[in-house]
């Protein structure tokens, strides 16, 4: 397995133009709750935490790094700046909880390498789904190429995780976020 930007040789690499500007944008998904993804999820066995306000998903599809979870809000919030100031509050909350409960985990735990973390990474993009979500990835502990922006590109080209893994660690979180 090779890093996406090591080796790129300028004279065959690809390259790729900016392509120019689409006016009107295209819709996203879930508009106003439309055939919403997130609005329509039933509770299940990635569901780790969910209260009035919040919930935390533990993410299943083609994941390298057991633990990733998705934060999302229970109503149809359009985005951070959709939410409530007690809603924005409570956002750092938990943002706060989901880290703190991926960095707990000890060696040994499941995960990418022997499970621990080394720091946690959380984005927001918006530019998929309407419904308000942030992503949180575990940093392997050690692993220094993993650092920062490069996560989420090793995310796409490592093998993901067996199913079995995901559910370990989708348990495991669940038990931290709810303990
Ligand atoms: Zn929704």
């Amino acid at each position: 397995m090779t890093h996406p930007w090591i080796g790129a040789d300028e004279n065959t690499l690809p390259l790729k133009e900016l392509s120019p500007p689409v006016l009107p944008e295209p819709p996203l998904s879930g508009v106003d709750g439309i055939d919403c993804d997130a609005c329509g999820r039933p509770v299940d066995e990635w569901t780790v935490f969910e209260d009035d306000t919040w919930r935390v998903r533990a993410l299943r599809r083609d994941m390298s790094f057991p633990g990733s979870a998705m934060l999302e809000s229970v109503r149809h919030a359009k985005g951070v700046a959709d939410l409530t100031p007690e809603e924005a509050a409570g956002f750092g909350v938990m943002c706060q909880r989901v880290t703190r409960a991926l960095l707990a985990r000890p060696a040994g735990a499941p995960g990418f390498g022997d499970g621990r973390v080394g720091r946690v990474h959380m984005h927001f993009w918006g530019d998929g789904g309407e419904h308000f979500h942030v992503w949180f990835f575990p940093r392997p502990l050690g692993y220094l190429d993993l650092r920062g922006s490069y996560l989420v590109e090793w995310e796409e080209l490592l093998p993901p995780a067996s199913e079995e893994g995901l559910l370990a660690a989708a348990a495991d979180l669940r038990a931290r976020l709810n303990g």
